[in-house]
Formats: C-alpha cells, structure tokens, sequence
C-alpha cells in the first residue's frame, strides 16, 4: 500500500486530502528522491558519532544553552528539524532509545543506508514495492539468523558488555565506574523470578566531586533530611505510610472573620486546629506507623507530637519518589492521612538518615528492592552526560541480566548476517534477489562507519573482515580499531547484548519501508516550509 501525506498551512498532516487548490504538490519518484534525500541526509549527520573513536556534537538552542554529547539519539532529539521523513527517522531512532536504551546511532545509520542502496535500485528500474518486500524478506532471514551468532553471556563477560554500550562516551576511566556501578545497581533489583523493574533505579545526580566517586546504593536514597533532629535516626522493620498530601492545618475556602471577644480565644483556636492535627497522628500510632512520607507540607507544631510517638516523618517528597516509595515499600499512596486504612500501609526493613559529604540522605530499605546511584560529575555538563551514560549501561545491564544473549560487536555481527544473506539471496528468484543483496549492503555499514571514524579505510576493513570470518569460519571477527586490524572481538570484549541489534534492525527495516512508500508529498502552498509537523506518521 503506497502511503500520501497531506499537509495543511500550518504543516500539520491530515488524515484527508484537502481540495488541492492551493497546495503544493511533488509526486512519484521526485518525492522518493526528495524523503531519500532528506533520511540520508539525517544518517550523515550522526554518522561520525559512531563507535568508540566517534566525535562529539556540541548542539546550542534557541536559548543559545549548549550540549555536547556522542549520544545519537540526544543529537536527534535536541536538534531542530523539520522535514517529516527526516522526523520518522528520529522517531525510529527514539523508539530504539525506548525499548533498548542502545544501538540508536546504528538504528538511523542502517535506515539511511537501506534507502540510499534503495534509490540505486529504483534508478535501475525496480519498484519501490519490489525493495521494500525484499528489505522484509530480508530482515525476517537476519532476525532468525541471531540465534545462529548468539553467544551466551557469562558473569565474565557482563560487565565487558555493559562497557562496551559507553563506547566513545567519556573517557575509560569513566567507562568503567558507569559500567560497574550500573551493573551492580541492576543486580540489587533482580526479583526472585529473574526480572527487573528499570524504575526501581534511581539515578541521583550532584555536581561537583568526581566521576570516581559514583557509588550504588541498596535501596532507595533521597537527598532528605527527617523534619526534626529528634526523631528517630534509624529504624528496622516497620510501617510505612505514604501520602499524596501533608499533615497541616486546613486552609479555610472563604474569607473568615474571628470575632476575638476574650483573652484566650485565639488560643483556643490554635489548640483546636493542633488537636485535630494530633487526631491524625493518633491514627497513625494506632495502625503502626513509623515513618510517615507526605507530598505536601507537615506543620512545624506537630513536629514534637510525632517525635514523642516515635514517628519518623518527611515532608515534600516529590511525586516520583513517592511513586519509587510506593514499589519498594509495596504501599498505597493515600490521599490523607484521614483517609488511610491499614491495607494502605507499606513494608520498610530499615529506614536511616545518613550525612555524605555533608548532605543529608534518607534511605529506606523495603521488599520491593530499589537500588540507587548516586552520580557525581565535576560540572553541569558533565554531570548530563554521565547521566546519559548511566541510562545506556542500565538499559544494556538491564537487558543482559534478563535475556543473556550477546553478539559480537565492532561490526562481527552485522558482518556475520550480512554473509548469511548473501548466501540466501542466491536462492531467491526475481528482482527481489537485488533488494536482499541491497540489504546485506546496508548492514556492511556499520563496520565500515567504525573504520571510516578511526581514521581507517573501510573497504580493506570490511573485505578484511569478511574474509577472516571465513576462513576461520568464525563470526567473531570484527575490526579491531586500535590495530586496525580484524580480531576476535570476543576475546576483546567487545559485545552487545543480541536485544539491541535485534530492535535496530527491526526499527531500521521500519522505516526505511515507510519512507520507500510514500510516493506522493502535499503541502499547502502558504507554508513551502513545512514546519511544526507534530505526528507525520498518522495518514
Ligand atoms: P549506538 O548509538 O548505535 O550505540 P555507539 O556510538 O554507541 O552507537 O557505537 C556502537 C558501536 O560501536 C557498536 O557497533 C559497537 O560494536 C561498536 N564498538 C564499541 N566498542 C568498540 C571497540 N572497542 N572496538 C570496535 N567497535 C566497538
Ligand atoms: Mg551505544
């Protein structure tokens, strides 16, 4: 089914053609050649970031606030652009980031790649539909193919895995510290049955100190101090009640007037909004509370009545870490206290107040496992981008302690499927046999970018590759970039988790056969821009 964009004077795509007075129009192979264009054109902006000798952007916005970053999606997602296909190719480039945290550079370098080895095709008179189903022919051959290169991953060789997720980011020694602090933190919330809840991580960022001083942390820890210095310090084994409101007195919806007539009214009112305030702590003492968490506000004159009952308590807790509270403690978050029942209340093995470089911590320990890594960073900046670090080396961590498979990196896997599919190119008949060649052509990119950004040549790597995988009829061998010669990546380290290949090829193939289906652009006249195209993936 061949797709149309309609676009109205504001850019935006309709799910119907406007009467085409007034539009603009570009058809049939123009448009193809312009989306071609336009997606490579995207490919060729990351393309230098690939792989660990990849360079950095330094992106500035509108505000003139800078970023440097190697992380392709970042670049993507931060940049300003405006053409629709240029768009689905950072949605595939997103969504990548989404499921597999990694692989998004290679994800749009690939996409680019199977268009451009697309359009040579179409020039030498195949249809567009004759690529785009041998592209799927093709990508379905590779998928099953993966099981054939997966290696296993051992104890041994996680963390290399996880290392090699930082490629290009940082220097090594950081490398290392993100890769075993984000393992590690990933260990702690492995669940009985073998899965991970990634939000059971919190990432805590502070500037200043340094990129040495990242530390994990069992359970979760709040940059929080308990309200008042006499509560308890620590606590074992016990309730916890979550709040999504505070513990202060009622703001009162109208204007009101006190008619003061004697000395000691006012008190009298005072003591009554305290007594109604200590009513709530009752509660809570009677249903076991012992640490009490409130979104909002706690008034100061109750502090002491909540020390006297041995309750540890802490006030403006943000909403996502309650929402984190609520999964390690496997509680309910109420509305108020009023309103809790007993069933509301969550499990803490130990909830303690800790001073670290000076700042205080809460942190609470509960059956729901949490684990939380504290990132330090010497400026803003680069505080950010260990940030970014840190999301790829848990998604990749993440990933690895659930599934286990891991393949070759360095290119040795994208090589391996491509001379997989060479081979049953052969047994294809028709026009389609050229699709899957084009296709084993678009996954020798990935190998060849690695080259070409070390300052190597990429078609004596590629075919220096190929050849050695087989002779020694091995899929380990990849390019080795500091040689410059083809190695066994395996014995190097150099691995990926099979997930993010396997989503890269899924996303690549994706878009790249939706852009080969469009073949018709129309764009009200007023606006040739074609600017604030919000979801061109609709029509
Ligand atoms: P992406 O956003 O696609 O993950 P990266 O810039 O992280 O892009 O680069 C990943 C690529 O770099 C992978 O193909 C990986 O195999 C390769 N790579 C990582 N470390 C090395 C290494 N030491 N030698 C060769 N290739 C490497
Ligand atoms: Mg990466």
């Amino acid at each position: 089914m061949r797709r149309t964009y309609f676009l109205d004077g504001c850019g935006r795509s309709m799910s119907e053609a406007p009467v085409l007075k007034d539009t603009a129009r570009s058809s049939g192979r123009e448009a193809l050649q312009k989306n071609i264009q336009a997606a490579m054109a995207l490919a060729g902006a990351i393309r230098s970031t690939l792989g660990p000798k990849g360079l950095d952007k330094l992106l500035i916005d509108d505000d003139g606030r800078t970023l440097v970053t190697n992380d392709g999606v970042t670049v993507l997602e931060t940049a300003k652009v405006e053409h629709p296909v240029a768009k689905m190719m950072i949605n595939a480039s997103s969504t990548q980031d989404r499921i597999a945290k990694d692989g998004t550079t290679s994800t749009v370098i690939i996409a680019g790649e199977l268009l451009q080895n697309a359009w040579q095709l179409i020039l030498q008179g195949i249809h567009p539909a004759t690529v785009a189903r041998g592209f799927r022919k093709s990508e379905q051959y590779v998928l099953n193919c993966l099981s054939d290169i997966e290696i296993q991953c051992t104890d041994d060789t996680k963390y290399s895995v996880v290392k090699t997720s930082l490629a290009g980011k940082g220097h090594n020694a950081m490398q290392e510290v993100v890769a075993k602090t984000a393992l590690k933190a990933a260990e702690m919330v492995v669940d009985s049955e073998g899965s991970i809840d990634i939000s059971k991580i919190k990432l805590l960022s502070q500037t200043g100190g340094k990129i040495e001083d990242c530390r994990v942390f069992r359970g979760l820890m709040l940059p929080k101090k308990r309200i008042s210095s006499n509560m308890k310090k620590e606590i074992s084994d016990g309730k916890i009640l979550l709040v999504d409101g505070g513990l202060e007195k009622k703001n009162v919806s109208t204007d009101l007037k006190l008619n003061i007539t004697s000395v000691g009214v006012l008190d009298a009112f005072r003591e009554k909004e305290l007594a109604l305030l200590r009513e709530q702590v009752d509660k809570m003492v009677q249903m076991g509370v012992e640490v009490l968490a409130c979104r909002e506000s706690i008034d100061d004159n109750i502090k002491d009545y909540l020390s006297q009952n041995g309750i540890q308590a802490f006030r403006r807790v943000s909403q996502d870490d309650l929402s984190m509270l609520v999964k390690t403690c496997n509680a309910r978050l109420v509305k108020s206290i009023t309103a809790s029942e007993i069933n509301d209340l969550g499990n803490f093995t130990s909830s303690k107040n800790l001073t670290i470089d000076g700042k205080d911590f809460w942190i609470v320990e509960g059956d729901g496992l949490a684990a939380t890594i504290v990132a330090k960073g010497s400026t803003v900046d680069v505080v950010n981008e260990v940030e970014r670090c840190f999301d790829d080396a848990l998604g990749v961590s993440v990933q690895l302690l659930q599934a286990g498979g891991i393949v070759c990196g360095g290119g040795a896997g994208y090589v391996a499927l491509a001379r997989r599919l060479r081979r049953y190119a052969e047994t294809i008949p028709g026009r389609e046999q050229l699709a899957v060649e084009a296709y084993a052509d678009a996954l020798e990119v990935i190998i060849r970018v690695l080259a070409e950004n070390a300052g190597i040549d990429p078609i004596t790597t590629l075919l220096d590759v190929v050849a050695e995988q087989t002779n020694s009829n091995s899929d380990r061998y990849g390019i080795d970039l500091i040689s410059s010669e083809p190695m066994d990546m395996f014995t190097l380290g150099v691995l990926e988790p099979v997930g993010i290949v396997k989503q890269a090829l899924v996303g690549a193939t994706e878009v790249a056969i939706s852009i080969l289906r469009i073949d018709d652009v129309l764009w009200a006249k007023q606006d040739m821009e074609m600017s604030d195209i919000q979801d061109d993936e609709t029509s």
